[in-house]
């Protein structure tokens, strides 16, 4: 029966097996069996020892967690009502049950009494998982009096609503400015690429209009500000677009999101003083790596000088060009875009699909695998357990690789885990890259298990046509190191307690460290060499076009960054220095108060006054970077430190650095603080030096 294989310990999931049907009712005996797992370890008479409470714990939630994320999964890659279905019927269910167990104070008790048995304290990755597992205790009001946790789960569920409110606002404001180019008027439509005139012509169509009808949603907008050549429609689109969701939208207030800004703050400000913590920034960065509101500002404030001596420049350079070039001597915020686009045509001119014609996929994929091997000591080889008759997969796209270990010096190799690529796009999958866990790694020597990794890496690459491979961009190619990066983090764990194996457990900010790491690989003349080869010519990327990539990688990066530390330092501030605001209106007040505080700092080119650009924010107001949004630059620094060490090694020093990266970073895994592994295998804190130097910010 083919769910049983997906919940082997050894066997790979025959996925070509999988029926939503029979995943449905399996998903209901799971649950029952974790409910019974949890029922039993919660008694009184059950000890408190690993053995005991963690392993049988663990190991009924973990089939019904692998079962229900293979659901996903296949709904995200071979969507169809069928697998729908068996998301949705079963949706609640599980909801309901990890919620049950986030709020067991029986189970939490058995925690607090766990963490002191010898079988955790003579453990560190256990001590860890065990830490982790009490700290979301906390985080969700278990420790408060019952009284104070009505309070909090009040508060938690008024502070979702208001989050929706935001993101409801932000996209009927969106929804409700257009502009409207009457077909007499083409002449305003010079510059735009044909796919963007084609769209705006069927979205006018769509509304029953003749003529172009441009809307504030990104595939609309962006093109205008970029290549549009009539100037007052770049400033029409722009103004429309930085007063959304604000007292002056274009129609009317009624989508102002200010009021429910300053109450999203206020709520979280209250929930934070509630749990102990100073601010909202110290309760949203106890999971984090980050120590304190204090130490991200300082790092954010230390880059902000590094960068703004290029930024200035940047901008210097690109008010000329737009001056001599453009007849453009008045710089606007809506020329910013497009002039930067004339810029980067005029200095770094090369075809997209000149380059790719150097990246076929096979030879790409092969490219990869070495700089792997060479790193790591680690192949990929086509998975042994995979028969060619029946392949175990759930595509005829999809290919299967065992990952072998073999230790430098040493002739043993072993499988440590499994990949599933599947790499092109399809109408049933779902957009992006992503990497799934679809099996962690666990070693439990009481109960006999040693369940091996799988990750599952999913990409969207034009299919091939006809016989020749896929070729790819080299912004695809950095997207396959970097979901590699990602997949070797969860595979190359020697960690044995699954909660905290592989990207288990991994601080929030510190998860993309593996994964923007192995992206620097992707700019290396040496690894391109031997990546590359021309579809008719078989030959190498030539010199020049590797010049012009890099040239390219840079440029406006001192602006781009400057950009990015402003988003930070505002989101920061306002979930730190608002603490003692509890008026909603007031709030909202004070939050455009500091972002105003925080451009006259940071920025080098400023927004006009009628820019709201807060009312938009998105990711801190209605996403999960509430103060986190500077975890971008944060897991950059890391990364590029990390990378760092590979070139101050050499050719000569680079396995034994990989060595070291694999021993201290990747397999770790969550087992202990990122901070420490960093140190462990840097021999020191995190520098920002060479992010500096690798974006050409370095003085
Ligand atoms: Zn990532």
């Amino acid at each position: 029966m083919n769910v049983k294989d997906l919940l082997s310990a050894h066997d790979l999931p025959r996925y070509n097996e999988l029926k939503p049907e029979a995943c449905a009712p399996t998903i209901d005996a799971l649950i029952a069996q974790a409910q019974a797992a949890l029922a039993d370890v919660t008694r009184p008479e059950t000890p408190a020892t690993w053995d005991t409470v963690m392993v049988p714990l663990t190991s009924a939630t973990e089939q019904l967690s692998r079962l229900w994320s293979a659901v996903h999964h296949m709904g995200a890659v071979m969507d169809s009502p069928e697998w729908r279905e068996a998301t949705n019927s079963r949706l609640e269910a599980v909801t309901q049950f990890w919620l049950g167990v986030a709020q067991n104070l029986a189970l939490f008790e058995k925690f607090k009494a766990l963490a002191h048995d010898p079988s955790v304290t003579q453990h560190p990755a256990r001590a860890r998982a065990l830490e982790n597992s009490l700290r979301d205790f906390r985080m969700g009001g278990a420790e408060l009096a019952p009284e104070a946790q009505a309070e909090f789960s009040k508060l938690a569920t008024q502070s979702a609503q208001a989050g929706q409110k935001f993101s409801e606002q932000l996209l009927d404001s969106t929804n409700a400015s257009t502009h409207w180019i009457d077909p007499s008027e083409t002449s305003r439509l010079a510059g735009l690429p044909d796919h963007a005139v084609a769209a705006a012509a069927e979205a006018a169509e769509a509304a029953g209009k003749p003529g172009y009808l441009f809307t504030l949603k990104q595939p609309s907008l962006i093109p205008v500000l970029q290549f549009a050549e009539d100037r007052s429609l770049r400033e029409t689109m722009y103004k429309l677009n930085a007063r959304r969701a604000s007292e002056i939208a274009e129609e009317g207030p009624q989508h102002d999101n200010t009021p429910v800004m300053g109450e999203i703050l206020v709520l979280r400000q209250a929930q934070a003083k509630l749990l102990g913590f100073g601010s909202a920034a110290e309760m949203l960065l106890e999971s984090k790596m980050a120590d304190s509101p204090e130490a991200v500002v300082k790092f954010l404030r230390e880059l902000a000088a590094k960068a703004r001596p290029s930024a200035l420049s940047d901008l210097a350079d690109l008010r000329s060009f737009a001056a001599t070039e453009l007849g453009l001597s008045d710089l606007q915020p809506w020329d910013i875009s497009f002039a930067s686009e004339k810029l980067r045509q005029a200095r770094y001119d090369y075809s997209e699909n000149t380059l790719r014609e150097y990246f076929p996929l096979p030879r790409v994929l092969n490219g990869l695998f070495g700089c792997i091997r060479t790193l790591f000591g680690v192949s990929l080889v086509p998975a042994t357990q995979a028969p060619q008759s029946q392949p175990p997969i759930w595509h005829p796209d999809v290919q299967v690789f065992d990952v072998v270990r073999q230790p430098q010096g040493s002739r043993e190799a072993e499988v440590v885990g499994h990949v599933f690529l599947d790499l092109y796009a399809r109408a049933t999958k779902r957009g992006g890259a992503w990497m799934d866990d679809a099996r962690g790694r666990r070693h439990e020597a009481a109960v006999g298990l040693d369940q091996k990794p799988i990750a599952l890496l999913t990409c969207n690459f034009a299919p091939p046509t006809g016989e020749a491979p896929t070729t790819l961009t080299h912004d695809d190619v950095i997207t396959l190191f970097h979901e590699f990066g990602h997949g070797l983090h969860h595979l190359l764990t020697r960690v044995n307690e699954i909660e905290v194996s592989g990207i288990n457990g991994v601080e929030w900010d510190a998860v993309e460290l593996p994964s923007q790491f192995m992206e620097n690989f992707a700019w290396e003349w040496e690894t391109l060499q031997a990546m590359t080869a021309h579809t008719s010519t078989q030959a190498p990327l030539p010199q020049d076009l590797y010049d012009k990539i890099i040239a390219a990688k840079n440029f406006q990066s001192g602006l781009a960054t400057l950009r990015q530390i402003e988003f930070a330092l505002f989101d920061l501030r306002i979930h730190h220095e608002l603490r003692d605001i509890h008026d909603a209106a007031e709030a909202g007040a004070a939050i455009q108060r500091v972002l105003q505080e925080v451009r006259d700092e940071v920025a080098v080119l400023m927004p006009p006054a009628i820019n709201r650009f807060a009312q938009s924010f998105s990711h801190i107001f209605a996403g999960g970077y509430a103060a986190g949004y500077y975890s971008y630059k944060w897991a950059e620094v890391l990364s590029a430190d990390a990378y760092a060490a590979f070139e101050e090694a050499g050719d000569a020093g680079r396995a034994a650095v990989g060595e070291r990266f694999l021993a201290e970073i990747l397999s770790q895994g969550g087992s202990r603080p990122a901070m420490e592994s960093f140190k462990a295998f840097r021999g020191r804190e995190p520098s920002i030096e060479p992010l500096l130097r690798h974006t050409g910010l370095a003085a």
